[in-house]
């Protein structure tokens, strides 16, 4: 039997009118968290001048606010951390993407990664030199490969399969970063960006509507790096790591956070002997790695949407917006709890 348009209209009519009890309001209950870092190390009041150092807040404010408006809108935890670090990339006052450190020849060579915790997918890539946003690559390669980890010039033809439009390796390159390569190769040292002063990788974790983490992690990596050398950032439970209870993202000495296996060692405690995500955290990042002589932190969320944030070095660019919706930005020790 053929109902015309108009006998439909009453049912139609009361099906919008039904309200949106269908776990719509359980959902929009749920919390939401972000936190970022944009690096660690020694960072000294004295040093960073006034101008500066408002820049970099400036920055903080604009990557965590892009990260947490994607969270309000009901956007996922993967979509706001990919979001808030493509403003940290594109930024040159972090080491990742325009504006990250050179290598021993005076290159860019980035390396990204990026995990979803409610089914372990992950995506990363090392050594590429043509992707504006490597978060955007290793989101692809997580989405749309069959793989984890794609390196160097293969990544990079994944890259241009997926329709990335390449950029030249002279888009990272900044004056200050060369500057930097040429006072250690003098010195003949290898060092995290600001020569031995700072790290600047970047990084974001976040808890979405639906309960679900994300962390993810961009580089360039080490000043005057050579040999292809990859640090803990792309590395999946070193630099990055994220289950259904905890997502971490770190910045430091990426040789010792690898065998540190940090961001996992962080979420296992949690999971494993019911730690907070806050006890995990400082005893991995204020004992486990200062035994090993190890600078850097870490931040991260928990499916609570508790944030925490510990450094062992004197300062570490960072900000969060709580589930309070509480904003939150810092650069120094002294700042926060
Ligand atoms: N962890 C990074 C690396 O070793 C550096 C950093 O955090 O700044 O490549």
């Amino acid at each position: 039997m053929r109902m015309t348009f108009f006998r439909q209209l009453p049912l139609l009519v009361i099906f919008l009118f039904i309200p949106p009890v269908f776990g719509e309001d359980e959902r929009m209950n749920k919390p939401v968290a972000i936190v970022i870092h944009g690096g660690a190390g020694t960072i000294q009041r004295a040093k960073l001048d006034g101008e500066t150092e408002q820049a970099y807040r400036d920055k903080l404010k604009e990557s965590i606010e892009a990260g947490h408006q994607v969270l309000m809108s009901g956007g996922s935890s993967r979509e706001a951390v990919v979001a808030a670090i493509r403003v940290m990339e594109d930024s040159p006052l972090f080491n990742a993407g325009h504006g990250a450190v050179l290598n021993h020849e005076g290159d860019a060579e980035l390396d990204a990664s990026i995990m979803v915790g409610s089914d372990l997918s992950a995506g990363a890539v090392a050594g590429i030199r043509r992707i504006k946003n490597p978060i955007e690559l290793a989101d692809r390669v997580m989405t749309a490969s069959r793989h984890v980890m794609l390196i160097g010039q293969g990544a990079e033809e994944f890259a241009r399969e997926q329709g990335f439009t390449p950029v030249d390796n002279s888009y990272f390159k900044t004056k200050r970063r060369a500057d930097q390569l040429k006072r250690l190769k003098l010195k003949d040292q290898v060092s995290l960006s600001e020569a031995d002063d700072k790290f600047g990788t970047v990084g974001a974790v976040a808890l979405d509507q639906m309960g679900v983490i994300a962390a993810g992690t961009s580089t360039g990596g080490m000043t005057n790096k050579r040999y292809g050398r990859v640090g803990d950032s792309p590395i999946i439970g070193a630099g990055t790591y994220a289950d259904a209870g905890c997502g971490i993202s770190a910045t430091g000495h990426g040789e010792y956070f690898i065998r540190a296996a940090v961001a996992h060692d962080i979420c296992a405690r949690v999971r494993y002997q019911n730690a907070s995500l806050r006890n995990a955290a400082n005893e991995v990042v204020n004992q486990k790695l200062v035994e090993m002589g190890a600078d850097g932190g870490v931040i991260g969320v928990d499916d609570e949407g508790n944030i925490s944030m510990p450094f062992n070095s004197s300062g570490m660019y960072r900000a969060s917006v709580d589930r309070e919706g509480r904003l939150f930005i810092g650069i120094f020790g002294d700042e926060g709890e």
